[in-house]
This record gives C-alpha cells, structure tokens and sequence, in this order.
C-alpha cells in the first residue's frame, strides 16, 4: 500500500500554491498594493482587543453584526437593497463556494465553468466528490451563449461556476448573459463570483441586481481584493435566504471566529476610505492597458484590478526575466498570455521598465 493513504483521486497532486516569493514589486495574486491607513489599523488592534477580552466564549455563530454590516455595504450595488437574511460569510470566499459545494453539488452531481477560468473551481469539486465539466470561452474571452446553453442542456449542472470580472482574463458578463443562463440552469445555482466586482469600470452593473428575479442566483464577494485585507480571510455572498439556510446545515460549527468578524466589521467602517484606493487603482489599471497596447502586445479587456497581456512564444523565459528584475507576475490562462496585478504607479513604472527590457531579449 502507498503511504499516506490518501483517497484515489488526491494520490500524486500538488497542493495549490502560487509561488509565495519575496520579491520587491509582487504583482502576481491581485492582492491590493495599498496597506490599510494608521486610522483603519488602530480601528482593527481596538476591536480586535475588545473581541480577545471574551474568547473564552464561542463567536456569534450567525455572525449578526457583520452579516448587517455587509448586507448595508452591498446594498449600494442594488436599487432593490440587500436584507442579512440573504447575506452568508465564511472564511475567504474559496470556503463560501466549498460551502456551496458541499451543500448544493456532491456526488452525482456536476459543476461546471468555462476555461480559461479560476483555477481552485475543479478543486472544489474534486474535494467535494462532484462531477467537473469545463466548457470554453471565445477568442475575446466572452462567453458564447449558445454553447453555454447547449453545455447546461446536456450536463443539467447542480451549480455553474462563473466568475464576473473573470479570472485570469478581466472579462465581465453582461446582464443579459447571467439572466439567461440564471433561466438555462433553472434547476440549479447559477454561482457569479465577483472577487474584482468593485472593480468593474463605470457602467458595468453588478449581478446584485438581478437577485429579484431569479431565487437560483448566487452573487460571491470577498474583502480580500477591493478591502485590502486578504490576509483576515472573509468572503461573503448574497442570495435567496431559502439557499442561506442550506449552508447552514454544512458549514462546521462556529466557523467564523470571533477575531475574524471583529477585524471585518471594523474594515467595513472604513469602507470610504478603502474604496477611494479603489478608484486609484481602476484608473491605473486603465492606464497600464492603454500602455500595453502601445507597446504591441495583445491585451484583454479588464473590469478587474489586474490584466491578461501577451502573447509570447515564450511565456515563462518573460516571466523569468521579469523575476530577475524583481518583479513577479502570474503565469496563468492560455498559453503565450501573462498576468499582471494593478499595483501602486511606483510598481507600475517598475514592471514597465523591466517588460521593456524583458521583451527586448526574448522576444
Ligand atoms: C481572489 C479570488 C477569490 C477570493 O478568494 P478569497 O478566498 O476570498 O481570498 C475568489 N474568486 C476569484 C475568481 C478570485 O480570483
């Protein structure tokens, strides 16, 4: 026998892992670039004291006044509000799509998305024993409706997967997309993670608006990219409280910790200020496409705080050589393509300067 006796499917895999090196300019896991201000942070140590003061006790496993605070902070991205009943968090929104998994897809079930897409979806279903079927995105990265269609037609999926910007490639979906697909997979999820939401550009709606009309709907969010605060782990969703309540029955007990809904409600009190780093990035963003494209180089469209770009014989030897001038980029989605994350414009410049320099040597 093998050892460790790990289930069939896991033997021989790697966990996943970007790497995690320490490199002066890391553009390379869409994190935010900006730190929280002094204010944000002695707001987080103070709630945080307040909340180490009773951990004796189990944290309010219902996680009231959080699930308030964020049904308020989402309300904004809607005209028909959000209530707390519809609001569930969990530790990153990687443990909310796990929580729907296991509570809505399993074995003999499907899940399904469309390549080039999130790399930890397959993931989720592997862990949670259900089917995973991929269908494919056009050329420009959109989704052709037709073929989605015919792929939930034939595979009747217990949940759709479609990240709204799109990771790797920045890509949004229109609302006509997500209410026809909503209808397409009616006897499933239709699960919209929208980890960049905030960072969409003027005049793309969010799919909050399109709870109302469809109870299958799921809209994923998560502090970690537009709040700044990957590192305290809270990703959130909003959804017909009916598909709340079946969370409930899966997730362990008492699986936001005290700690953890301490330090979000304070972040969320500092919501301005986080989000005005938002506005800063989006128009750097902007600029870095209008930059890459000047350049020469192919660039996908980009609703989210980071940029697909290529394309190049050889990726890696890009990626290489951007690493031995200390910057880090992702080498993720279709071959020949790259990813960059919006950082600050001292970063920019950086990475700027060493593409220029990479490219000219590799070509
Ligand atoms: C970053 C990201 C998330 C967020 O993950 P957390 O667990 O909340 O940190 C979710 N979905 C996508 C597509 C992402 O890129």
């Amino acid at each position: 026998m093998t050892w460790p006796p790990l289930r069939d499917e896991l033997r021989g895999l790697e966990p996943y892992g970007a790497p995690q090196l320490d490199v002066p300019v890391q553009l390379n896991v869409n994190e935010n670039p900006y730190g929280p201000s002094p204010e944000c942070v002695a707001d987080i140590a103070r709630s945080v004291a307040e909340a180490a003061s009773t951990l004796n006790r189990y944290p309010d496993r219902e996680f009231v006044a959080l699930r308030e605070a964020l049904a308020r902070y989402l309300s904004k991205d809607t005209p028909h509000g959000i209530t707390p009943a519809q609001v569930w968090a969990a530790n990153g929104s990687n443990e909310v799509m796990l929580q729907l998994l296991q509570a809505y897809a399993g074995p003999g079930r499907v899940a399904l998305s469309f390549a080039p897409t999130y790399s930890m979806y397959p993931e989720y279903a592997r862990d949670t024993g259900t089917q995973w079927v991929v269908g494919h995105r056009e050329e420009d990265f959109s989704l052709d409706l037709d073929h989605a269609r015919a792929l939930i037609e034939e595979h009747r999926p217990a949940v759709v997967l479609l990240p709204s910007p799109n990771n790797p490639t920045g890509t949004a979906l229109p609302h006509d997309a997500i209410a026809g697909l909503c209808e397409a997979a009616a006897d499933g999820l239709l699960v919209v993670d929208e980890a960049y939401g905030e960072f969409r550009r003027a005049g793309v709606p969010s799919a909050l608006e399109l709870l109302p009309e469809h109870r299958n709907l799921v809209v994923t969010r998560t502090m970690s990219k537009a709040f700044a605060l990957a590192g305290a782990r809270l990703g959130y969703l909003a959804a017909d409280p009916a598909l709340c309540d079946g969370i409930r029955v899966v997730r362990l007990p008492y699986h936001l910790s005290a700690v953890t809904q301490a330090v979000a409600l304070a972040a969320l009190r500092h919501e301005r200020e986080l989000l005005g780093k938002v506005d800063e990035l989006r128009d750097e963003r902007d600029a870095l496409v209008g930059w890459l494209r000047e350049q020469g180089h192919e660039v996908a469209e980009s609703d989210a705080n980071f940029v697909l770009f290529g394309r190049f014989r050889d990726r890696h030897a890009v990626w290489q050589g951007l690493l031995d001038r200390g910057v880090i980029v992702r080498e993720t989605g279709p071959d020949g393509w790259l990813r960059v994350s919006v950082g600050t414009p001292d970063e920019t410049k950086t990475f700027e300067l060493a593409l220029s320099q990479v490219t000219e040597e590799v070509a």
